[in-house]
């Protein structure tokens, strides 16, 4: 049996694959021997089965998916691609992949877990020394200083009376290794230049900005609190200034080593604790963790921001499941927040927030009164209550026009509620709030669904109903990807090979891919080969590949194994699409046609009107 990138070592010797393109291939794939031997001694399969139960449907295995909740099996293993892939989150890759998703492991420690496993023998890497170990390197060597700064040197003493004042113990101090930048452009470079440092990797740490003569330091006359990541790793700074000021705080830029998309601050101490309560808290600032967390609050964390993102939330996934924000801020009303929370509920995470008086943030409530911070964290509201509060609040319910705004503004959120149960709950809510039947609202959230629940079924049938210009649009993408899913699946006796023109594509990636497509069918039907998905593979860029995995994974009608059905399918799919774009043509047409008339171009019109007659003639025949 082929494995994954077996095109790796033996690319070159298949018969039929074309030698330039294997050529080019094996140059990249000397630096990926390690990787290639590995894959082809491990059989995905094996690998995991050992994590979930995978149950053979078809050709591939399914399970449900780890990465998300769900009660259908979406995840799809392949052991002819040696890939796996979910349908539901649309996470998906090779073995390497799932480790690092699985056990949150980098692509290194996956590495040298499975050539472990393997046997593999792992070439060295290099003597010198890892661009990321520099900047790890130098990240700790500025947190020496920030800290030495704020505890024993005097140009520290006013910071530390601030952070005395508003209440952070020393021993926290220690704890967290906060520490402070001096008001100064270059007493961090000058430090870090003399411990052998240049000063491009101070630029490319973060913690210099390039200038007229090397660098000058980011952090000036801020409290720094450096960013840990869970695994203890030194990834950047934050710094906030003493008095008030715009920004409040400033971080580290993205660096080789941090991206604020991927970080939580404080999850290094808090991890444990979090898996213990099963439960998170999110708050949004360094100071907001920190305060809780000396208070005994220590299932917590710090967002940098109201706006959950992606990386963010796999890295809550690891932990727990529970998720309870405790920002100051109305979170209903902030669209970037919003769409945090609908990723997090897809993400199957129960979401809750922390409801606080009058706007203070989380620091100022438990330095008050810890009690109060305690109880505000016990009566946390779940979201999609709390959505309906916060939203009624803002508009007069007892005003029906007010009335028909929350319900604009509840149902595209109630709509992606990704729990059935859940979602039919907070319908009946809704509608006795709005006073109004359950079939209306259960109606328009439905409507709002099908405008972006993505699937095939039914896609040939519904051609002649009136939709929107969205869905219209979309119908058309979901029928070129599913032309070309039909292409990936042919029977098996099939000598199949497409006469159309690519134009019929609008999408510029399934052109390219329906070129090699055709160009590789055209090679197995001369030769008479049956189809074999690692051969057509061998040839394709990469970005294709990963579009092309997708779509063999998806699991097609069972009667499409059938040379006739499948035939009779794509006929199907080719004249719609051959409609969409005859339609799209008349509606240009008439345009052209209403333009001209305005003119008073009559000749103009005459030819208009006749190429108008004649497509017309065609659609009908279609
Ligand atoms: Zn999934």
């Amino acid at each position: 049996m082929f494995s994954g990138l077996l095109w790796c070592t033996i690319a070159p010797t298949i018969p039929g694959s074309h030698p330039a393109a294997a050529g080019g291939l094996w140059d990249n794939c000397k630096a990926m021997d390690d990787v290639g031997l590995i894959k082809e001694k491990i059989n995905i399969v094996d690998l995991i089965s050992e994590y979930l139960p995978l149950k053979k449907s078809g050709v591939n295995f399914k399970t449900n998916c780890p990465f998300h909740q769900e009660k259908t099996a979406s995840f799809v293993v392949s052991p002819e691609r040696q890939i796996w892939h979910c349908f539901g989150c649309q996470k998906g890759g090779d073995v390497f992949t799932f480790l690092m998703e699985k056990e949150g492991m980098e692509f290194k420690e996956a590495l040298e877990m499975l050539a472990k496993k393997t046997g593999v023998t792992l070439k060295k890497s290099p003597d010198k020394k890892d661009f990321k170990d520099r900047l790890f390197e130098i990240n700790l060597k500025a947190q020496e200083f920030f800290h030495y700064i704020l505890t024993k040197h005097r140009l520290g003493k006013k910071a530390l009376e601030y952070l005395n004042k508003r209440g952070l113990t020393s021993g926290t101090i220690e704890e967290f290794g906060i520490g402070y930048a001096p008001n100064s452009w270059e007493s961090l470079t000058k430090f870090l230049l003399k411990r052998g440092y240049t000063n491009q990797e101070i630029i490319d740490s973060g913690l210099g900005v390039a200038g007229r003569s090397g660098s000058y330091d980011r952090f000036r006359g801020r409290i720094t609190f450096p960013l840990f990541d869970g695994k203890e790793k030194l990834r950047g700074f934050s710094g906030r200034v003493l008095s008030p000021a715009e920004p409040k705080y400033i971080n580290t830029p993205q660096t080789a080593i941090f991206d604020k998309s991927n970080f939580l601050f404080g999850l290094n101490l808090a991890k444990s604790q979090i898996r213990n309560k099963k439960e998170v808290i999110l708050v949004e600032g360094e100071m907001d963790m920190i305060m809780s967390y000396q208070a005994g609050f220590k299932n917590i964390v710090a967002s940098k921001g109201t706006a959950l993102t992606e990386g963010q939330i796999d890295l809550i996934k690891k932990y727990t499941e529970n998720i309870t924000l405790g920002f100051d801020m109305d979170l209903a009303g902030d669209s970037a927040s919003r769409r945090g929370i609908e990723m997090a509920d897809k993400a199957g995470l129960n979401i809750k927030v922390i409801q606080l008086s009058d706007g203070k943030d989380a620091a100022e409530v438990v330095k008050a009164d810890p009690g109060i911070w305690q109880k505000a964290i016990e009566e946390a509201t779940p979201i999609y209550d709390y959505y309906l509060v916060s939203t009624a609040k803002r508009y007069d319910s007892k005003n029906p026009s007010d009335l028909k705004k929350i319900a604009e503004e509840l149902i595209p959120v109630w709509a992606k509620i990704s729990d059935d149960l859940v979602r039919e709950r907070y319908i009946q809510r809704l509608s006795a709030f709005l006073k109004t039947e359950e079939k209306i609202i259960r109606d328009a959230i439905e409507k709002a669904r099908q405008s972006f629940v993505k699937s095939y079924a039914g896609l040939l049938k519904k051609s002649n109903t009136q939709d929107n210009v969205v869905s219209v649009r979309s119908r058309r993408e979901l029928l070129e990807e599913y032309l070309v899913t039909l292409l990936l699946h042919p029977p098996q006796e099939s000598n199949f090979v497409p006469n159309f023109p690519e134009t019929l594509f609008l999408a510029e990636k399934w052109r390219q891919l329906f070129v090699y497509l055709v160009l590789y069918l055209d090679s197995i039907s001369f030769k008479s080969r049956a189809f074999n998905i690692n051969d057509f593979v061998l040839d394709l860029p990469k970005e294709l590949l990963a579009e092309v995995d997708r779509l063999y994974l998806i699991e097609l009608d069972g009667r499409l194994i059938d040379d006739k059905s499948w035939k009779k399918e794509l006929e199907g799919v080719v004249s719609e699409l051959k409609k969409a774009l005859i339609k799209a043509s008349l509606e240009k047409l008439s345009l052209e046609i209403r333009n001209a008339q305005e003119f008073d171009k009559m000749e103009v019109v005459e030819v208009l009107n006749k190429r108008f007659r004649d497509l017309s003639v065609k659609l009908k025949n279609l």
